[in-house]
């Protein structure tokens, strides 16, 4: 177990404890997960965190349960936007640990409980030393698991009034040496998209499926079409997947043959381009399998996900604050095959996403051993504010 109250200490060349305020706060974090847009406890627990620490102004409930904090210069200069993520994942916690989650079937198993104290630990270094120009914004942006929670925080009357010069954002990453931070220009994270397919016939007497209009058939073609699509809509050098998640025929009633189904799929791609294609094509097999079998169809698009791409100009910025710390970087040779909901942010505000090492052997994200290695809290606070430091010429 875990022992509360006694701090990890940092890998050697971090040499020192950590602050034992954050790392109790990741912990009350991790105990009281929350699922994407009820993030409502979390919201109050970093408010109440963050108002010793005296922002300029302090925002709630922005785009839904997100909270905006954000601390100003003294002359005026370039309005920085530095994002953590609120939500928890409907995964159960596998882990015997003394701050381990209270809440049946969810838990923090992407991290975000760890990203919000990086970013509370901003705030501190923020009280601190405020910037001497422009201003720092500090989004706990809800919503990010289901790709909802950024456009919703952009639409929003409070944020619309910021507009931000970059944007960033950490994510921890399990697969590299950690506290090593992993960046590339260009498409860091892939585009994604959800889509429900619902078929409507007609049931009837499982003796006389003839009087009826099953689905059962065009089900059987669809998940044949949307498998092969890539290949079918996509050049050598293109990169695009689509996965048949679910899908769902009738009832289990051995008398009747089905009226209804549904079938699910996630299409993903490295580029907007390719993903647009792809979801196209899917519509039109949709479409085409459904009037061959003489099924009503509704379709509907969910958790979509742009690609996140980085501009050159924030990863040379994140390139200096890194190198200025000491911090390995790693170049991954390609995009990853995830989403993140940030990509909204980045391309609205030229801005990076940056990858920060959770060691080569840790868990994988989204699985149930997971848990946020606390080393990265200092680790992550001290690369963000050096961000703020080079944008704003502090340094
Ligand atoms: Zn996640
Ligand atoms: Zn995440």
């Amino acid at each position: 177990l875990a022992d509360e109250h006694d701090a990890p200490l940092l890998p050697p060349e971090w040499g020192g404890p950590q602050d034992p305020d954050l790392v109790a706060l990741r912990r009350r974090l991790h105990r009281s997960p929350e699922l994407s847009n009820q993030e409502e406890g979390t919201a109050a627990v970093i408010a109440e965190f963050l108002e010793p620490l005296e922002p300029s102004r302090l925002y709630r409930s922005v785009g839904g349960h997100g909270l905006v904090a954000i601390y100003e210069g003294r002359s005026p200069g370039l309005t920085l936007l530095l994002r953590a993520d609120l939500d928890a994942l409907p995964i159960a916690e596998s882990l015997e640990l003394r701050h381990g989650s209270e809440l049946p079937g969810v838990s923090h198993k992407c991290g975000h409980d760890g990203h919000m104290t990086i970013l509370a630990g901003v705030a501190q270094l923020l009280h601190a030393s405020p910037p001497p120009t422009g201003r720092v914004v500090l989004l706990f942006q809800p919503a990010e698991e289901t790709g909802e929670g950024a456009a919703r925080v952009i639409a929003d009357p409070i944020f619309k009034t910021l507009e931000p010069d970059r944007a960033f954002a950490l994510h921890n990453l399990p697969g590299f040496p950690l506290g090593s931070v992993v960046l590339r220009e260009g498409t860091f994270a892939s585009a994604s998209r959800g889509l429900i397919i619902r078929l409507n016939g007609a049931t009837s007497h499982a003796a006389e499926p003839a009087r009826g209009r099953s689905p059962a058939l065009a089900v059987a073609a669809l998940i044949n079409e949307l498998s092969a699509l890539p290949q079918l809509c996509t050049r050598l050098e293109q990169v695009a997947q689509a996965t048949v998640i679910h899908a769902r025929l009738g009832e289990r009633a051995f008398g009747t043959s089905p009226g209804q189904a549904t079938v699910m799929a996630t299409l993903r791609a490295h580029d907007e381009a390719v993903i647009d294609t792809l979801a196209l094509r899917a519509e039109e097999r949709a479409a085409a399998t459904a009037m061959a079998h003489d099924l009503e169809l509704e379709l509907e698009w969910t958790e979509v996900f742009p690609p996140t791409v980085n501009a050159p100009a924030a990863v040379a910025t994140v390139t200096a604050a890194a190198a200025r710390l000491g911090l390995e970087l790693s170049r991954p040779a390609g995009p990853f095959a995830w989403s993140e909901d940030f990509g909204r942010l980045a391309s609205r505000f030229s801005g990076a996403l940056v990858g920060l090492g959770a060691g080569l052997e840790h868990p994988a994200l989204h699985s149930p051993g997971y848990d946020f290695p606390e080393p990265l809290i200092e680790v992550g606070r001290r690369l963000l504010y050096g961000i703020i430091e080079q944008s704003l010429g502090i340094v």
